[in-house]
């Protein structure tokens, strides 16, 4: 694991599309997060309908829940596939309260690429960034990536199962992480065996894979932490920043230097 311990990103808030996704991208960080006795909860936006019956998709995403240590999980009942065309402003607005009810330390989610590309990820990291910035900046935001090692070693595995959208992913160094889990042993096991409840999105994958490669292709979970920065004196968003819905810039009460500036980056 890089620079960051599992216990000093205390409250942990996951945000997530589909069930599935929370296993694969972060299976490991919230068991781990759990066992050392950090309050974790998972929200994830659909019932992954267009993937299976929903019903079973929700007792398996708790089955698996349970198996990581996961006790709390919220549901935002959108449509499977349709995040990308609702309004935004709704679905925000509903994570603002989560996060103000919560109260994160760290929040976990999909960066601007969606990891896979899918356009319900990319649609739930947008928000997730927006609902961050607005409800509590400052708050550390981990986006899931995909590293360059890891999309060379898996080149064969990704395309054989069609596992990203075309142009996808999008690969970092894993020099620009901020948090780097390689699972092996019982927390490896763990994950397997949560991603395992999850049946109906698993069991073929693991059936033609063989556990133990299954098992390492499973083992990465990668995050960069998104820094929302203001440009010219590079000022990360602090405490005392907020977003001014007005004139859609950051404000800081915190700084001399800090007039209206204009956020930059691609969230928002
Ligand atoms: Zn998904």
């Amino acid at each position: 694991m890089t620079s960051t311990s599992i216990s000093d990103l205390g409250t942990i808030l996951g945000v997530w599309a589909h069930p599935d996704d929370e296993a694969y991208l972060s299976g490991g960080l919230m068991a781990l997060a759990a066992d050392a006795g950090s309050r974790v909860v998972c929200v994830t936006a659909t019932r992954g309908e267009l993937g299976g019956d929903p019903g079973r998709r929700s007792a398996e995403l708790h089955a698996c829940l349970g198996l990581l240590g996961v006790s709390e999980h919220r549901w935002l009942g959108y449509a499977d596939g349709g995040c990308a065309r609702i309004p935004p402003s709704g679905a925000i607005a509903r994570l603002c309260a989560i996060i103000e009810e919560v109260r994160p330390d760290t929040v976990v989610s999909f960066g601007p690429d969606g990891n896979t590309g899918h356009p319900d990820h990319r649609a739930v990291g947008r928000w997730v960034e927006a609902a961050v910035s607005w409800a509590a900046p400052g708050t550390r935001l981990l986006q899931s990536a995909v590293t360059d090692d890891w999309a060379s070693r898996w080149a064969g595995v990704n395309t054989r199962f069609d596992v990203f959208e075309p142009g996808y992913p999008v690969r970092v160094a894993a020099s620009a992480l901020s948090l780097h889990l390689v699972l092996d042993g019982a927390p490896l096991e763990r994950k397997v065996r949560a991603l395992g409840t999850q049946a109906s999105q698993t069991a073929g994958l693991i059936a033609a894979m063989g556990p133990a490669e299954y098992a390492g292709w499973v083992a990465d979970e990668a995050f960069v932490e998104r820094r929302p920065v203001l440009p010219g004196a590079w000022h990360p968003v602090c405490s005392r920043c907020w977003w001014d819905v007005t004139s859609a810039r950051w404000q800081c009460a915190g700084s001399a230097m800090a007039g209206p500036v204009t956020r930059t980056g691609s969230g928002g």
